[in-house]
């Protein structure tokens, strides 16, 4: 899909819910602003994009290894990371009705304006709001302690670079990968999954020595594996680009930082994925406050140092959301319109679908289910349909995305022949079981 379509996001928005992919939070309480909730085909969508990270940045790798920290951290990893004084979004109040709106984004600020039609709109001075999410833990009002969920995912990381420096023994340069929930108390959550008070990142921290050359070496190769990566869950090249952040724009920690964009139908190009150069602020700070020694000691040199971080940090809802949009296809297939998501054959949530052509042939039934048993046993996400005409069928599957669709017919019980459907072309090619599973992968 191309950036001309306004009410794509609609679209999406209401393919989602009624198949299963995502829902509002806690909808039957009237629901939660910037929550939501994954169904059954989201969650495999999710899941298989997760695999994917997994795959190419951690198991694939000899150099990176993969961890899982906690969601709840004392509030002081937030002083020492610096996100309690400098994590802040600038805030704007109405005038009117008082509800309050990022000064930063302004279809936010033009969003609420068109909303008080006839009076003129007068906001106040902006203010910095601290994103961080707050906590206390503690049995008794005197031993609660303030802590924070975590508002990235990454201070996880550096709070673990001496465990992992203890247990595993790694040189430089290697990296610590992990994905996992992160909260933030946005201003304005907007756009369905793409500014959501609760989400999930995946990241890569990748430590290396303290060294222009190798920096600037690092953070190519990284930034191009991320736009690599990115492609690869079935992108258009023309929809994705780089943008590198100004001097004022960059985070407090941050030496250099890039984003991949996405050009998206909703407004236009939006950030995905960053890749950003931390330097050696983050475990310079853990040490200073926590008065734990988070240098490296470099056995070649027999020096002691704080390494370099190239971060590689993305929303894996922000990929979902954006792998639909790019996925939804409306066409004609045998002079009928359809809807159908052109998802990556690797990430869509079911992968095959079965059919018997016919359900009230027994015959058909039973050998459609001996087929799906022995696919089933090979590609667990595969689904057995028998419901409706096999058009619908076909179509019900296009929705959501299923690249293959295989059709036991009466030819089936003469020559033990199937016939797969492709989703994208419609096209059926018989196939003997025998080779069957073989050609679905
Ligand atoms: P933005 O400028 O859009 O607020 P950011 O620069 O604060 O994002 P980072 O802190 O770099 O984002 O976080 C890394 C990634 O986490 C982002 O590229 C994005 O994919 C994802 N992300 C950040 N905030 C949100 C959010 N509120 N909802 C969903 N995903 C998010």
């Amino acid at each position: 899909m191309t950036s001309e379509e306004p009410n794509l996001m609609e679209k999406i928005v209401s393919l989602c819910k009624r198949r299963g992919f995502v829902f509002p939070g806690s909808e039957i309480y009237g629901g939660l602003a910037g929550i939501y909730d994954y169904g059954p085909l989201g969650v495999e969508l999710r899941h298989n994009i997760k695999q994917y990270f997994w795959r190419k940045f951690i198991s694939e790798r000899d150099d990176v290894y993969g961890m899982s920290a906690a969601i709840l951290m004392p509030a002081r990893v937030w002083e020492a990371s610096g996100h309690t004084e400098m994590f802040t979004d600038p805030l704007v109040e109405c005038k009117i009705c008082h509800e309050r709106v990022r000064a930063d984004q302004p279809e936010a600020i033009s969003d609420h304006e068109a909303r008080h039609k006839k009076e003129k709109v007068e906001w106040t001075d902006p203010v910095r709001f601290n994103l961080l999410v707050e906590t206390r833990l503690g049995a008794s009002e005197k031993s609660k302690i303030d802590a924070n969920l975590r508002g990235e995912i990454t201070q996880g990381v550096h709070v673990n670079f001496k465990n992992i420096l203890d247990s595993m023994h790694p040189k430089l340069p290697f990296g610590i990968g992990q994905i996992g929930k992160a909260f933030r108390n946005e201003i304005t959550p907007r756009d369905f999954l793409f500014r959501q008070r609760e989400f999930e990142q995946m990241e890569v921290q990748f430590y290396i020595k303290p060294d222009g050359d190798e920096g600037k070496r690092q953070f190519e190769y990284w930034k191009n594996l991320s736009y690599e990566w990115y492609l690869g869950l079935g992108f258009k090249k023309e929809n994705l680009r780089f943008r590198q952040h100004a001097q004022d724009e960059r985070a407090h920690y941050a030496k250099d930082a890039w984003d991949i964009e996405y050009n998206s139908p909703f407004a236009g190009w939006k950030e995905a994925w960053g890749i950003h150069h931390r330097g050696d602020w983050d475990l310079k700070r853990h040490s200073e406050y926590s008065k734990v020694d988070l240098t490296y000691f470099d056995e070649e040199t027999g020096e002691r140092y704080f390494p370099w971080d190239i971060e590689c940090s993305g929303g894996v809802d922000r990929a979902v959301l954006f792998v639909l949009l790019e996925a939804y296809t409306e066409d004609e297939l045998g002079g009928e319109k359809r809807v159908y998501l052109k998802l990556a054959k690797h990430i869509a949530p079911v992968p095959v679908a079965v059919f018997p052509l016919l359900k009230n042939k027994p015959e058909l039934m039973s050998k459609a289910k001996e087929v799906y048993a022995m696919i089933k046993r090979e590609i667990p996400q595969a689904v057995f349909d028998d419901n409706g005409n096999i058009g619908k069928r076909y179509r019900r599957q296009d929705e959501i995305g299923t690249p293959y669709c295989v059709t036991i017919d009466f030819e089936t019980l003469e020559n033990n022949t199937v016939t797969v459907r492709d989703r994208d072309s419609g096209e059926q090619k018989r196939v003997s079981i025998e080779d069957l599973v073989g050609v679905l992968r």
